[in-house]
């Protein structure tokens, strides 16, 4: 985590003050020996089975993340039509492709059709006109099985009340629709949500699913999703991979035996491959003392990571300019004209204006969240690579604020009369 001098250096052997010198700030930095690493530990907890990985792409869309996670073997879980395209631009088969939407337009299923991606379909009424219009297009059925979960309600799917996937008390409609329409279902699908710690979840939601398989008898996969938790603050708390790599494949094994065909076992994992790949860093614009609080005011702001005031989420903050400084208490605020506080009450290395603070955890839903509000520019992207920097997304600039806007030729005289 230092260099010899006491710098910090957590991104392979890059120094990130010359990354940030050479970039400027604020930057998004994205280290590829971690999500490698991440890759490799999900794949070996479950070596004992077919295991296919899905990167949940809307979690980090650079194209160039896309190709690396691609090359470690992973296929792609798409809720978009962009994001199958972005997937395809990326060297994706359209057989790697999952497209799991949630309340789209029919004409953009039938444009992923048109690309030959696998679709998950999430709706009886879709499924219906689906099995009408393609019976010969093999689909993927997404169950709600559910299970109340996740770090927070905006993040929890599967509960009863949720808008995603077919509700497992409607199966018996499901399997109508398909003998009625002859459609082939080849897989199964189910995502409670995000950030679960405990196995025996994961567990309960494999049961449904299992139970749900046995009255489909063409299929080649079940795909449960994702919501794997990692740790936020260094504590810990997160998803026992390798516990629960153990339970699902003996689980699994089982049900293969009983099932009676070679059945693939598919995860679609976001947040546990990029997250803690992602380092956000800001620069300190003020100090402020208040009667009550010191604030550190920096160049940024909920226009580029939205979470902590979207989720409550948590990002450990590390001041990388004063690696050995002494600590003190306090409040890390954004630029914008609108609270957006990104943590309160930390403790940090003494900040003096000009230190560039480090977000911790911010690979996933990070960058990916970012926008333009208050006219600002969204960041840069880097890519530590085989220990070298590399610039992945260009920062904006004053002519991305104005591309799309249409200027009316009346309007742009000098002196307009009001
Ligand atoms: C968001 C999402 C995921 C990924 O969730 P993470 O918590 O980032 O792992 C997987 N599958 C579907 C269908 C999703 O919508």
């Amino acid at each position: 985590m230092f260099l010899a001098d006491g710098r910090y250096n957590f991104c392979g052997n890059v120094d990130v003050l010359e990354v940030i010198e050479e970039y400027g700030c604020p930057l998004y930095v994205y280290d590829y020996d971690i999500i490698k690493r991440q890759y490799n530990r999900l794949a070996k907890a479950f070596d004992g089975t077919s295991l296919k990985i899905n990167y949940a792409c809307k979690s980090l869309t650079n194209v160039n993340i896309l190709r690396l996670i691609r090359q470690l073997g992973a296929g792609l879980d798409a809720v978009s039509i962009q994001e199958v395209k972005l997937g395809l631009h990326s060297g994706f088969l359209p057989d790697e492709i999952l497209y799991t939407p949630n309340c789209v337009s029919f004409e953009e299923i039938e444009e992923a059709v048109g690309l030959g991606v696998k679709i998950n379909i999430d709706n009886i009424s879709i499924l219906e006109l689906f099995g009408q219009k393609y019976p010969d297009y093999p689909i993927c059925v997404r169950i709600n099985p559910h299970i109340m979960a996740g770090g927070n309600s905006k993040i929890s799917t599967g509960h009863i009340d949720s808008k995603f996937g077919i509700s497992m008390y409607q199966l018996p409609l499901v399997e109508r629709i398909v003998k009625a329409t002859g459609m082939l279902v080849e897989g199964l699908h189910m995502h409670t949500g995000s950030e679960i710690l405990d196995s025996e979840v994961f567990l309960n939601g494999a049961e449904i699913l299992f139970h749900a398989a046995k009255s489909f008898d063409q299929l080649t996969y079940l795909d449960f999703g994702s919501g794997f938790k990692v740790s936020y603050k260094d504590d810990g708390i997160e998803t026992d991979i390798e516990d629960l790599g153990e339970k699902i494949t003996k689980r699994f094994k089982a049900f293969r035996e009983e099932y009676g065909k070679d059945l693939t076992l598919k995860f679609e994992p976001g947040k546990y491959l990029v997250s803690e790949a992602g380092y956000f860093f800001v620069k300190t614009n003020v100090v402020k003392q208040t009667t009550s609080t010191v604030f550190a005011g920096v160049d940024s702001g909920l226009n580029h990571l939205i979470r902590p005031m979207f989720y409550d989420a948590y990002h450990k903050i590390l001041n990388v300019s004063k690696p050995q400084a002494k600590s003190r208490i306090y409040t890390v605020v954004g630029y914008i004209c609108e609270t957006d506080t990104f943590g309160i009450n930390r403790k940090i290395n003494e900040v003096q204006e000009g230190d560039i603070l480090c977000f911790k955890n911010a690979g996933a839903y990070c960058y990916q969240m970012s926008s333009n509000y208050n006219s600002r520019f969204r960041p840069a992207e880097v890519l530590i690579y085989k220990g070298q920097s590399h610039i992945i997304r260009k920062r904006e600039s004053f002519e991305d604020l104005l591309k799309n806007q249409v200027e009316l030729p009346e309007l742009t005289q000098a002196t307009v009369e009001v």
